[in-house]
């Protein structure tokens, strides 16, 4: 059985304000009994997130980190970092860092062995765009955009990558990809993943992001290879979050 993972990407938004009513709001909520959330806001509210989701459900994550622990690199945080605020999982490879700011399978690959060696649960992102997806080629850019970084890992770092699938169409778009047309890449990550080691994908916690939101939330996580969302627009309103994490 898959614990699934619902993580709140807040992007370059929130406030300290949101953060301690995240805090209070989930210190008593109904949820499902088994289910990881995360939210991973901006870097400069790790602390106050660190303090205010103590004593509940909430877990938090970073937006991205460099591979080196320290250094000559003004504007950049390690993951060494990251670890001292608590942080548990971390974003690698978003559409938007690969789109502005030149993030390649390269970059990647040495942010996921980072993320490993500090002990944070790397959320690596893939996905096509919707030239890709007309131009036939989505499943040959999703799969080259895992494999280059599950195929250089060893077998026990392979298993602590948790990986979401994001179309770029959808992202940020209010254009959602069908649960099948979700279902169908997914369920091709996770055969992919069988052909290395058939354990391994069955373990593999596969996230869908795109336009997520608390009314389209159930069907989508319904399908067999979903287990769970990464969820950009609707983690910053706390009903929504919190309706999303309740169809989890
Ligand atoms: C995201 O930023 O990862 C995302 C899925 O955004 P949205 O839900 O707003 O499309």
């Amino acid at each position: 059985m898959r614990t699934p993972l619902i993580a709140g990407n807040w992007k370059m938004n929130g406030s300290a304000e949101l953060i301690h009513a995240f805090g209070e709001r989930f210190r008593d909520a109904t949820l499902p009994a088994a289910l990881d959330i995360a939210v991973i806001p901006p870097f400069p509210y790790l602390h106050a997130a660190y303090q205010a989701f103590q004593g509940t459900p909430l877990t938090l994550g970073a937006q991205t980190l460099n591979p080196l622990n320290s250094g000559a690199h003004t504007g950049e945080v390690s993951g060494r970092m990251l670890k001292e605020f608590g942080v548990t999982y971390v974003l690698i490879g978003h559409s938007e860092r690969r789109q502005l700011y030149q993030e390649t399978d390269d970059h990647v690959y040495a942010r996921t062995l980072a993320a490993l060696n500090v002990g944070i649960v790397p959320i690596l992102c893939v996905g096509e765009t919707l030239e890709e997806r007309d131009g036939g080629s989505t499943m040959d850019v999703v799969l080259r955009q895992v494999g280059h970084v599950m195929a250089r890992l060893e077998p026990e770092q392979r298993e602590q990558v948790v990986i979401a699938y994001e179309p770029v169409w959808a992202i940020g778009t209010g254009r959602t990809a069908t649960p099948e047309q979700a279902q169908d890449v997914m369920s091709g990550i996770r055969a992919y993943q069988g052909e290395f080691d058939a354990q391994l994908a069955q373990q593999l916690r596969l996230l869908y992001g795109g336009s997520m939101n608390a009314k389209n939330a159930a069907e989508l996580l319904a399908q067999p290879d979903i287990d769970g969302g990464l969820v950009g627009g609707a983690s910053l309103k706390i009903d929504d979050f919190h309706a999303i994490c309740q169809s989890a």
